[in-house]
């Protein structure tokens, strides 16, 4: 049995970013291929004593900016849109970003947007949402890229904050884009943060496309670590058959 560890020992206070939704599995509008499988393996990670358990929602307005729908002649999942900060008090030196454009996805109020059934969904203590400004996308659980000024940040940095979190595991889909910038902007935050590669799928599969994204997160001091692995283990304070250790 898993116990919690107790508050003198190298106290792990993780929390999980969580997202493979309707939209996101293999029949989904944003299909990752085999994106179901990481259930499993995120419901064992949510079995572990984390001190929070937060999953991400995206949750888009029907006009949301990374809708090809939105756009004239645009294909999704081909086509790019540069996007500039909507805040900024100076057009000319806003901030920009290109995007890609996808499917509508993850729509507010649809069967899209919901968690896939295969999650224990009893385990997650919060759910944080994102996505919900059209006119920026949101990758990162944290919140839309553009931080100067910062626009529609969600609610996260407060909530580990709040509970005085020092690491972050982050798992989920897409490895490649949500994983990555969640985990990327927590490392930027200070906070500690571990990848389980084992509990992502990413949209990309290449071997050479998985090896830049380890690079670029290992770049930004994040950790890419596999459940089962003894550093990830100890890092939880957990021996490798799941007791304390
Ligand atoms: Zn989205």
């Amino acid at each position: 049995m898993f116990k919690r560890t107790s508050a003198h020992r190298y106290a792990p206070s993780p929390v999980n970013g969580i997202r493979p939704s309707a939209n996101h599995i293999q029949n989904g509008a944003l299909a990752v291929q085999n994106g179901r499988a990481v259930a499993a393996i995120i419901n064992s990670l949510l079995e572990l004593p984390f001190k929070i358990k937060i999953a991400t929602q995206d949750y888009h307005p029907l006009d949301h900016c990374s809708f090809a729908s939105q756009h004239a002649d645009a294909k999704p999942f081909t086509s790019s849109l540069t996007i500039t900060n909507p805040e900024a008090s100076d057009g000319s030196s806003a901030e920009s970003q290109e995007i890609t454009l996808w499917p509508d996805h993850c729509v507010q109020g649809t069967p899209g947007c919901e968690f896939i059934p295969e999650l224990n969904l009893s385990l997650i203590d919060r759910v944080v949402r994102k996505g919900e400004d059209p006119r920026v996308e949101a990758y990162s659980g944290f919140g839309p890229e553009f931080r100067a000024p910062a626009v529609a940040m969600t609610c996260l940095t407060d909530l580990l904050r709040e509970h005085d979190i020092k690491q972050v595991v982050v798992c989920g889909l897409a490895l490649d884009y949500c994983v990555r910038c969640t985990a990327i902007d927590s490392a930027k935050q200070g906070f500690q943060t571990t990848v389980v590669e084992d509990a992502t799928k990413a949209v990309n599969q290449d071997e050479s496309a998985l090896l830049r994204v380890r690079n670029e997160l290992n770049a930004h001091s994040v950790k890419v670590s596999q459940s089962t692995s003894g550093e990830f283990r100890s890092l939880l304070g957990l021996s490798r058959d799941g007791s304390t250790a």
